[in-house]
């Protein structure tokens, strides 16, 4: 494998991981970014993320001698002495207006990066980006010397680097063919199945990947409704169809709704996409739709535990918010469904009161506001009316439930994740709900 000279413009979840898991593989790799403070920090060592082996990977990269860090995209380029052969863009790419994806943090850096990207060099896009948006960044461009290919990434937070160096796939897409080798070379080592193709397939392998995981956990959670309506269990019924290999156990747990990050702006710019194409995506709409609706059963479950009541006023109760990050393993709250279901509760009344493992509890976060944090879950319970488990952190499970049992006010406990053990609860003497469980209401 040749060693290649690597420019990773942004830092973040996807950025910082590829360019310290890039130069854990050989290579030479300068990462940008616009924020001053996190360059400042990373120089030193200091990850702000919460990824397990991501900031060993930072210093050792940094001590080798291969991983350096420095604030502009331009600087970065000019920074590395021989020239960069490889410049990926790892820039958010947020919902904009009507849920079209927002490029301007793309834009930016190609504005920025134009005049000095070396002759021969390659861009690739590593950002999740409409269809067509590698065609239109080499006419933005106008560099006939330069490549644009996509690379899209498919990690997971909470398990970035290893998700990267252990890929289930390296997909590559660009219109010049030795380009989209010269990128699918930088991961040789890892001996994962590659697709090379065009820029525009590339682009939808990554939305209609997260589309179809979107709608996999919409259905089961239709599923999960239909249980409580039937009587039937979920967990029986999702084992019985793990067991088929053209289902496969991921993704099969009901939940409060998906949202992170990704999920929730994919499937919005999959449908913005398909609009465009005049293609009316109804699968997928019906996905968003059955989303939201989730979220909202979840807050009737909870008021119906609370007041008797479906459609029952909160106001005078206290909800203790168990897990508030989108998922366990992460310190992220981006479009976390425990604070949309946060919102709408307080909309209902209830005073709030959260616990989540990731967060110290002087946490100050704009999307928190509202909600007073605690020390421990034992703190967020003490005289709550309800406990509603929303992330589904381990540790929630070993609790000291008859402990709980006694500090809460009135003892009852929605189970948004499906991850406490309802016997050990009742034994409590609490009074527990699931998500399409036998025993749910
Ligand atoms: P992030 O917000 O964690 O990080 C983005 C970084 O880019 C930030 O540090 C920001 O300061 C920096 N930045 C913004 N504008 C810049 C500019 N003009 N120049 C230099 N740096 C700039 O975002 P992320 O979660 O890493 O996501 C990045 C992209 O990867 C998005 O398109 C996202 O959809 C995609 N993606 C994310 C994940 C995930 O799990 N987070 C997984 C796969 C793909």
């Amino acid at each position: 494998m040749f060693a290649r000279r690597i420019a990773v413009v942004g830092t973040g979840y996807v950025g910082l991981t590829t360019g310290a898991c890039l130069a854990s593989l050989g290579h030479h790799v300068i990462c940008a970014d616009v924020d001053e403070d996190k360059i400042r920090r990373l120089r030193d060592g200091k990850v702000d993320i919460l990824e397990p082996g991501l900031s060993e990977l930072v210093v050792e990269g940094l001590a080798a001698g291969r991983l350096s860090f420095t604030v502009g995209a331009a600087v970065a380029l000019e920074q590395h002495a021989e020239g960069v052969e490889v410049v990926f863009l790892c820039v958010p790419t947020p919902m904009g207006v009507g849920g079209v994806a927002d490029l301007r943090a793309v834009e930016a850096v190609l504005d920025e990066i134009r005049d000095t990207l070396p002759s021969g060099c390659v861009i690739v896009n590593k950002s999740t980006v409409p269809v067509g948006t590698a065609v239109r960044t080499a006419e933005l461009l106008g560099r006939s010397d330069v490549a644009v290919t996509s690379n899209p990434e498919f990690l997971r937070e909470g398990a970035a680097v290893r998700d990267f160096l252990n890929p289930d796939r390296i997909v590559v897409g660009g219109e010049a063919q030795d380009a989209a080798e010269r990128v699918a070379a930088l991961y040789s080592r890892l001996g994962a199945p590659t697709v090379l193709t065009d820029s525009a397939s590339a682009e939808l392998v990554k939305y209609a990947a997260n589309g179809f995981l979107a709608m996999k956990l919409s259905y089961v959670n239709a599923v999960a409704e239909l249980c409580e309506r039937l009587g039937a269990d979920i967990l029986d019924v999702t084992e019985g169809m793990s067991y088929d290999r053209r289902i496969g156990r991921e993704f099969l747990n009901p939940g409060p709704g998906w949202g992170g990050s990704c999920l929730p702006k994919d499937t919005q710019a999959l449908l913005q996409v398909a609009d465009a194409a005049d293609f009316e995506f109804r699968l997928m709409r019906a996905s968003i739709d059955t989303n939201t609706r989730q979220r909202q059963r979840m807050v009737d479950k909870i008021r119906l535990a609370v007041t008797g009541n479906r459609n029952g006023s909160l106001s005078h109760s206290r909800v203790a918010l168990l897990g508030l990050t989108f998922k366990a393993g992460t310190n992220d709250l981006r479009d976390s469904p425990a604070l949309v279901i946060a919102a709408l509760l307080r909309q209902a009344g209830a005073e709030l009161v959260g616990y989540d493992p990731a967060l110290p509890a002087s946490t100050s976060h704009p999307d928190l506001e509202g909600i007073e944090l605690a020390v421990d879950a034992y703190a967020a319970l003490a005289q709550a009316d309800a406990a509603v488990v929303l992330t589904e952190w381990p540790e929630f499970r070993t609790l000291d439930w008859p402990r709980i049992a006694g500090l809460m006010g009135t003892a009852r406990v929605i189970d948004t994740r499906n991850l406490l053990d309802g016997d050990v609860l009742t034994r409590a003497g609490l009074t527990w709900t699931g998500v399409g469980r036998r025993q749910a209401v």
